[in-house]
């Protein structure tokens, strides 16, 4: 039965698109729910150009089933609260800058998060909508000064993405299934900061799988992440990592966090 730790908590989650929250700590948010804590979620685009679109034209039929499948992930992942702005996906760093900063802030106010978590700087794999993500969260945090929440940046551990790719080929996977949306497995996390610390989700890797696959449209038979079981899941998506930003106070989530041994 899980402990009501962090009941009267809240938690806001910023990301990009939807599947970026179950990729970078699904774990995370579904522990921290579990524990009571009420999980906000933005998602700042629909994706509505798909995987590695650029400069795949929008579809909107994409967004709304891309949003649709963000719905059933935040609902398996225990999110109370669930954002879907519309900025462009692929500009997400460039365009609407001062609208979407202004939701930001109007989130802040109207949840009074003890916690915020956002991409790390290296945007995950060098994404420009995830650094753009980041760059608008920290905007928006070190606006509110010294009242502002801790602002946490997650990061994929170097070497994860690969170890899936090679145990869904182990698993039948065809070599065509060696990259994740076009992106090489060995871009996520190479650029990011050390994590200070990491988040042991392994009693949470049926929900973070399921979350993923939630995410229909991302994961054809040529994905990777469609050919692991739990158990690789747990091997290798069990420890999510984050770094807390500014010499802000800790949180809720320092303490379910595990000094991060980097190497
Ligand atoms: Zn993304």
């Amino acid at each position: 039965m899980p402990d009501r730790l962090f009941a009267g908590s809240t938690v806001l989650a910023v990301f990009a698109h939807p599947d970026d929250e179950s990729l970078a700590c699904g774990g995370t948010l579904a522990r921290l729910a579990d524990s009571g804590a009420r999980v906000v979620l933005i998602c700042a685009s629909r994706g509505d150009r798909g995987p590695a679109g650029d400069p795949a034209p929008a579809r909107p039929e994409l967004g709304r089933a891309r949003a649709q499948e963000l719905r059933a992930a935040a609902a398996v992942l225990g999110v109370a609260d669930l954002l879907i702005l519309g900025h462009p996906d692929g500009n997400l760093r460039w365009a609407e800058v001062a609208p979407f900063h202004a939701e930001l802030m109007i989130a802040l106010r109207r949840f009074r998060p003890d916690a915020v978590l956002t991409f790390g700087d290296d945007g995950l794999y060098w994404h420009a909508d995830h650094i753009g993500v980041h760059e608008r969260t920290v905007t928006a945090i070190r606006s509110l000064g010294a009242g502002a929440p801790p602002l946490y940046c997650v990061t994929m551990p170097r070497g994860a993405m690969k170890a899936v790719v090679e145990a869904a080929h182990a698993r039948g996977a065809s070599p065509l299934a060696s990259a994740f949306w076009g992106i090489n497995p060995d871009a996520f996390g190479v650029s990011a900061e050390p994590p200070a610390f990491t988040v042991d989700v392994r009693p949470w890797i049926a929900r973070k799988l399921a979350a993923l696959r939630c995410h229909r449209t991302q994961f054809g038979p040529h994905n990777p992440l469609a050919w692991i079981d739990e158990d690789d899941a747990r091997r290798w998506l069990g420890d999510e990592q984050f770094r807390r930003m500014e010499p802000a106070a800790t949180s809720l989530l320092d303490g379910i966090g595990r000094p991060a041994h980097v190497d």
